[in-house]
């Protein structure tokens, strides 16, 4: 058997790992069922602990100059605008990167591989798709579809980390517990400029309404909005041009029609994977757990999980801990999933969308109190940032 690592998938979680395990002098093979990188737009959004991990392998550097700095963020409603401004400033002794960045999260994949291929020693194989998973006492088997045939790749241990549909985790038998929400979420992008129309606005904001909340996210050039759908649209109709207008004028009235560069519309889902580990074989990222966008928890958390695998690993690895320590990876990781961050995606939702009196009073109250003295802000933005989350982790112990 060749000692190296196994990956499946070179998304966000996939590189993270590859990268740290390659820092650590730990030989890797990555399968990458894609001809090239995937360019989806889906995050945008990395949260100041995650640029704190991606330091140290120039990535947040390049997401900031490739991307906005976002040092606020903004809960709004269409009568009122702002209802509160949220100012990471006070988290100024908690993380290096006291701020978002807003940027594709293609381009945090593009400069990890491209880092990768600088230090050589990772194997990064693409149009490899994993098809199926055996492990016995002395290793663990992807077998692998490639252009040519059918291998079969050997290793110490596999990290599943290729997104929700997982393969590895079916190959595992492993359930993925949760559920699906009725309405899909539509991105639209589009040049318009949100910030000279409405100068207040800050580069993330979310719009409550009981109707139809949304939120307007910038990245470089673009401004994206998130609607929810209703649950008996079609997609013709979702994607009827009109329709897209219209909900994008019910965002903001402006005198010109929205100019549409991308419109992609996402079923949402609250999953968590019954086990992170069967044997030598691993789940990371939404392979792990899926969650809805708001509040931009699923690559984040994704990239949490590659840097508390790949560090336990490399620790084993390197004879600095025993096996034992491979087991605090779910321990650690999994209730974060299901508590804090299934939790905390819902409440986003619910927030935005309360529909009762009763309901948006207790939210705005929420707000208010959040902001009412500088421990409280500071508290609500280490929840809101995931560094609570990392913190409640870091406790777990075996
Ligand atoms: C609209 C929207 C907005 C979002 N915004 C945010 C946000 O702002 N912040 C945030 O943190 N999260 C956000 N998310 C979630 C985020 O996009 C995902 O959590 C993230 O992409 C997960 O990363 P991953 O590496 O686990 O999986 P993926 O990004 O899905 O990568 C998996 C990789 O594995 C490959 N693959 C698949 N099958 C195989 C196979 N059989 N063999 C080999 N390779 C395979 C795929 O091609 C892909 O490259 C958003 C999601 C949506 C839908």
């Amino acid at each position: 058997m060749t000692d190296r690592i196994l990956i499946a998938g070179a998304g966000p979680a996939g590189l993270s790992a590859a990268a740290y395990l390659t820092s650590r002098g730990i030989p890797v093979t990555l399968f990458e069922a894609e001809d090239a990188l995937p360019e989806n737009l889906r995050a945008s959004t990395f949260h100041p602990p995650t640029l704190d991990m991606l330091a140290p392998f120039g990535a947040s550097k390049r997401l900031i100059e490739q991307g906005l700095v976002a040092p606020k963020f903004q809960f709004r409603d269409r009568a009122n605008g702002c209802l509160a401004e949220f100012d990471f400033s006070v988290l100024a002794n908690d993380t290096e990167h006291p701020f978002r960045v807003q940027c594709e999260q293609f381009k945090l994949n593009h400069l990890l591989h491209a880092w990768l291929l600088k230090q050589g020693g990772a194997k990064v194989l693409f149009a490899h798709a994993i098809t199926g998973v055996e492990q016995d006492a002395d290793g663990v088997t992807a077998i692998v579809d490639t252009p040519d045939s059918e291998q079969r790749f050997t290793g110490r241990w596999l990290i599943g980390a290729e997104g929700a549909n997982s393969v590895v985790r079916q190959a595992l038998d492993i359930p993925f517990e949760g559920f699906t929400w009725d309405e899909r979420f539509l991105v639209v992008s589009t040049p318009y400029d949100f910030g000279t129309a409405m100068p207040d606005l800050t580069l993330v904001n979310y719009f409550a309404d009981p109707e139809q909340w949304f939120f307007l996210l910038q990245v470089p050039g673009l401004w994206r909005a998130m609607f929810p759908t209703r649950q008996q649209e079609t997609e013709a109709e979702i994607f009827d041009p009109a329709r897209i207008e219209a909900r994008m004028q019910w965002a903001h009235a402006s005198p010109q029609p929205y100019e549409c560069k991308h419109t992609t519309l996402y079923r949402i889902h609250q999953r968590v994977a019954e086990q992170y580990r069967k044997g030598r074989a691993f789940l990371a990222g939404d392979a792990a757990h899926i969650n809805n966008p708001l509040g931009g928890m699923g690559m984040n958390g994704g990239v949490h999980d590659a840097f508390n695998l790949a560090e336990k690993m490399a620790a084993v690895w390197h004879g600095e801990g025993d096996e034992n320590l491979l087991e605090l990876y779910e321990q650690q990781r999994r209730p974060i999933a299901l508590e804090y961050v299934n939790n905390q995606t819902i409440r986003n939702k619910q927030n935005l969308e309360a529909a009762t009196p009763e309901a948006q009073v207790a939210f705005r109250k929420s707000l208010d109190d959040a902001l009412s003295n500088e421990q409280k802000t500071r508290d609500y933005l280490l929840r809101t940032s995931m560094i609570a989350s990392l913190r409640t982790a870091a406790k777990v112990t075996l």
